[in-house]
């Protein structure tokens, strides 16, 4: 095919914008992008009541953050008089026809636009389910348009992708029953048939469908305020209902738009995993530089864990920036704080093997090393080096080694003393290991 590429990604702002959405307009915008073609963004606002700009504003934020950006941005509230020309003509040329609607309260009558069903079948290729034949009979003569200017959404959808020369038509396969009535539609108006991609539902981890009472459904945009990547969230959802096949899992968006291939979408369901999201944002986030790790990690912290030297701890146990401020509030650093000193069960302090006075004694035994290291060697390299020193010694190593994590960190679970030490600094080190003696 020598025509222009063009897909399109055609929300109805009628409610929060989700997860599943994204994947649709990811794979216009990535197949459109890999054949140098056009990828539209259509806001399809016909129903007054309930499309709301809130909505419409929610997923063009939402798309904005993500990077896919669309080449061209419609809205159907403002092209009626479009619509409007084509139920002329399709009701001169004998396609549709206005049909008064008796109303039964009170015996009334309304007015609406039909399209004058041929009763056919109608066979269309799937690009990923193949041949799909309906007889569309059974869809009677249906409304096209409450009025010249009121026009439905199967009509307008036609119409659009018809003046937008859309070739691809990537979609749920929620709509796939939507998809005869539009053919019977493009054949009245004299539009080429686009090609048509029905792309597979999300599944929980359950293969079941998600309903919107699963926890992982949740707004879309609320994924950035959690602290994801738009980076994680894109290569995320590529790859629900879709696999380049071999070992890479990690994509950025342009790799993306080179591989992306839709002959490989697959029929069935893809699962929705939240662990394998966390997974891929960290792999992400890993891929930053040192310094946007930093600033971020420091940004999100209060002012008494303000100190670089935390950061590598904070990052190696974080998968989303959000974690970072849930751990402060569960109280995970409270042994960095400058402020807060660790409370503790002093009967703790003595590891399994070990007695009071031995614990006394091994304590003693660090405090005293550790002092001969000056404030500039007093890293966790050199902390280790000297307390191992000791602590091979002992029966157990642990003997010195948990009364002394313990004392400075005062937690049951928490990184090595060594690393606590170095970022502690000399003085509150000894000062704690003091007061554990
Ligand atoms: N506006 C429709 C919807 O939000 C999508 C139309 C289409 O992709 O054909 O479900």
């Amino acid at each position: 095919m020598d025509k222009k590429i063009v897909t399109r990604f055609a929300p109805s702002p009628t409610g929060h914008f989700h997860l599943g959405g994204v994947r649709s307009a990811l794979y216009n915008y990535l197949f459109a992008k890999q054949n140098k073609g056009v990828y539209i963004l259509r806001s399809e606002d016909t129903d007054k009541e309930r499309s709301k700009k809130e909505y419409e504003d929610g997923f063009l934020e939402l798309f904005n953050w993500l990077g896919l950006k669309p080449d061209q941005f419609f809205r159907q509230s403002e092209r009626t008089e479009i619509y409007k020309k084509y139920l002329e003509k399709m009701i001169e040329d004998g396609f549709a026809y206005v049909s008064k609607e008796e109303i039964k309260e009170e015996g009334q009558r309304s007015e609406v636009i039909r399209f004058k069903n041929p009763n056919k079948k109608i066979t269309f290729r799937d690009i990923v389910l193949g041949d799909i034949t309906f007889d569309t009979t059974d869809l009677k003569d249906f409304i096209i348009a409450r009025s010249l200017t009121e026009p439905l959404y199967h009509l307008t959808v036609v119409v659009d992708d018809f003046e937008m020369a859309v070739t691809h038509i990537i979609r749920g396969q929620e709509h796939i029953a939507n998809t005869p009535r539009q053919i019977l539609i493009q054949e009245a108006i004299g539009a080429q048939r686009p090609f048509y991609a029905h792309i597979p539902l999300i599944l929980g981890k359950d293969r079941a469908k998600l309903s919107k009472r699963d926890p992982e459904v949740i707004p879309a945009l609320e994924y950035k305020n959690l602290g994801y990547l738009p980076e994680a969230i894109i290569n995320f959802m590529a790859l629900i209902g879709w696999n380049p096949g071999g070992e890479q899992e990690v994509f950025t968006l342009d790799e993306l738009v080179e591989k992306f291939d839709m002959q490989k979408i697959q029929k069935s369901g893809g699962i929705f995993n939240s662990e394998k999201l966390d997974w891929l944002n960290k792999e992400h986030m890993k891929k930053l530089s040192n310094d946007e790790v930093k600033n971020k990690i420091l940004s999100s912290l209060s002012e008494e864990f303000q100190n670089e030297k935390i950061v590598p701890i904070i990052f190696e146990r974080i998968s989303k920036w959000n974690d970072i401020k849930n751990m402060e509030r569960a109280g995970e650093l409270d042994f960095f704080s400058k402020i807060k000193k660790p409370q503790y069960d002093k009967e703790k302090l003595v590891y399994k093997s070990s007695s009071t006075k031995e614990t006394e004694n091994n304590l003693k035994l660090a405090i005293k090393t550790l002092s001969d290291l000056n404030e500039e060697n007093f890293t966790s390299d050199n902390i280790k080096i000297s307390l191992m020193k000791i602590a091979n010694d002992l029966k157990n190593r642990g003997e010195l080694l948990h009364p002394v994590r313990y004392a400075l960190s005062g937690k049951d679970k928490s990184p090595d003393p060594f690393i606590i030490a170095e970022i502690l600094g000399k003085n509150e080190t000894l000062s704690r290991l003091q007061k554990a003696v």
